[in-house]
């Protein structure tokens, strides 16, 4: 089946690819386990000069990479050029920081010495989405590649051009021919990967169902996953808070990537003295959003990255309003006349007076749609925040010390963000917890997710 490129914004096809065959596949899949004999035994220096060298092709081409995104999956354009320069970011920050993190450390013991040892798992393999499609992988490639990892992509099947952009990265940057690799094929592909002996571990970022699958492969293997799935994070405001600044960057994280994004800032707690005035000035900023073809520089918001995500985000909102949700405003896809009239725009919407039973108050809205809650007290508003199965990150604003400590304390998310919106750094560890997933990105947790922690004994 052919792997299509098509330009969210107006429908065109860009380019199509036949997927691997069996033995292309089988070749790929060899290389990687062959490269790794090899690349694990290379030196911290000289991996971190090839991931320095990567470092400088995503910069200085940093615009042609952006319009590979843009055209392939919508985000505007300037974003698309801060991912880049974002993923330079991740290379640098692992060349310089991946053998501090990985040396053997030593404790004390009744040996004569005794200390762990990280080293390398071997081939792993990274399926990932669309939505931020070099920043997902560099986020994995840079610790994976240099613990001494080798990696296999396969990528969302709607970012083949960002797929092959990425591996060019790689090789270019002088990586040996098969320490990353890009395979060109459907989720339908992943479970015979898993299979295979070569393939040591898994990495997926996504949605649950594709993380209960992958998993649950993973698990009859015996192999090691790591989870980033989906989210549907709160943004708590109470009346201490500063509002101008809640406000603007509550629009911010809930249109970040034209609302698709895992730590999007999804459900909006905000307590009833401070309600009405935070409601209409939100209303009234999403109202200005301008929605529109991303490649232009003041495109606030473009469009859904594909027609499924569109028709899945307009059913969502309309059995919400269905069981009793209001629209404050939005609610409906834009049908442009112009060029983009094949593309798949959604006004950005603010919903509220959400049914407990509605998709709006249960469910991940992967669009700029935003969820609207009045709570009365503290305790109220952590356990709206609360009452989700998710728990991927949290943002809560409040110049309240004690109030803070309870919401660092009380929020179940892999990270709480006090009167900031929540964001990844290489620097902080990146994950969730409850279905958000498990394991940790960046820092030094996320390089020691795919290595061997070895202990070592010595009379
Ligand atoms: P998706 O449908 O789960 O796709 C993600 C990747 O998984 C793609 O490569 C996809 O391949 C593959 N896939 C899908 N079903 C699979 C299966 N049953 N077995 C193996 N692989 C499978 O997710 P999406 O719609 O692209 O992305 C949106 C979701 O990702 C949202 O829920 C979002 O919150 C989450 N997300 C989480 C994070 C995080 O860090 N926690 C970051 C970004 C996004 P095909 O494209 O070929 O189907």
């Amino acid at each position: 089946m052919p792997i299509s490129s098509i330009n969210p914004a107006t429908g065109e096809v860009l380019k199509t690819f036949e997927a691997l065959n069996r033995r292309e596949l089988e070749e790929k899949l060899s290389r990687a386990a062959d490269v790794f004999r090899a690349h694990r035994r290379t030196t911290f220096h000289d991996r971190a000069a090839m991931m320095n060298r990567a470092a400088e092709i995503l910069e200085s081409e940093k615009k042609s990479f952006a319009r590979t995104m843009t055209l392939e999956m919508g985000k505007p354009i300037n974003a698309a050029i801060q991912e880049a320069e974002k993923c330079a970011w991740v290379c640098r920050y692992y060349a310089e920081n991946a053998e501090r993190h990985l040396i053997d450390e030593p404790v004390a013991t009744n040996a004569t010495r005794s200390f762990v040892r990280f080293q390398p798992l071997g081939v792993v393999l990274a399926v990932m989405p669309w939505n931020f499609p070099f920043w997902q992988v560099f986020r994995f490639a840079a610790p994976a590649l240099m613990a001494g990892n080798t990696g296999l992509l396969k990528h969302a099947s709607n970012v083949p051009q960002c797929a092959l952009a990425i591996e060019e990265i790689f090789s270019r940057a002088g990586f040996p021919e098969g320490a990353f690799q890009t395979l060109l094929v459907g989720s339908d592909t992943v479970q015979e990967l898993l299979e295979d002996p070569r393939v040591a571990a898994v990495t997926l970022t996504g949605s649950e169902p594709a993380g209960r699958s992958v998993a649950g492969i993973a698990g009859q293997q015996i192999k090691k996953t790591v989870l980033e799935l989906g989210g549907s994070d709160p943004f708590i405001v109470m009346p201490s808070a500063d509002l101008e600044a809640a406000v603007s960057t509550a629009v911010k994280a809930r249109t970040i990537n034209n609302g698709q994004s895992c730590i999007a800032a999804k459900r909006f707690i905000v307590h009833g003295e401070i309600y009405d005035r935070f409601e209409s000035e939100f209303v009234a900023a999403m109202k200005g959003l301008r929605v529109g073809n991303p490649v232009v520089e003041s495109t606030d918001v473009g469009p859904l990255a594909t027609k499924q995500i569109l028709d899945d985000l307009d059913e969502q909102v309309k059995v919400s309003v269905a069981a009793g949700a209001k629209i404050l405003t939005g609610g409906r896809p834009i049908e442009f006349t112009d060029e983009l009239a094949g593309g798949n725009f959604y006004e950005p919407t603010v919903l509220a007076d959400i049914p407990k039973d509605s998709p709006a108050y249960r469910d991940e809205l992967f669009g700029p749609v935003a969820s609207m809650f009045r709570v009365t007290s503290f305790n109220e508003a952590i356990e709206l925040a609360n009452a989700t199965t998710f728990g991927l990150g949290s943002s809560a604003w409040t110049n309240d010390g004690p109030e803070r400590e309870r919401f660092i304390d009380e929020l179940e998310a892999g990270s709480v963000f006090i009167n900031g919106m929540v964001a990844s750094d290489p620097r902080l560890p990146f994950g969730g917890v409850k279905h958000s997933g498990y394991g940790r990105e960046l820092s030094y947790f996320g390089i020691r997710e795919f290595v061997n922690v070895k202990t070592v004994w010595i009379k």
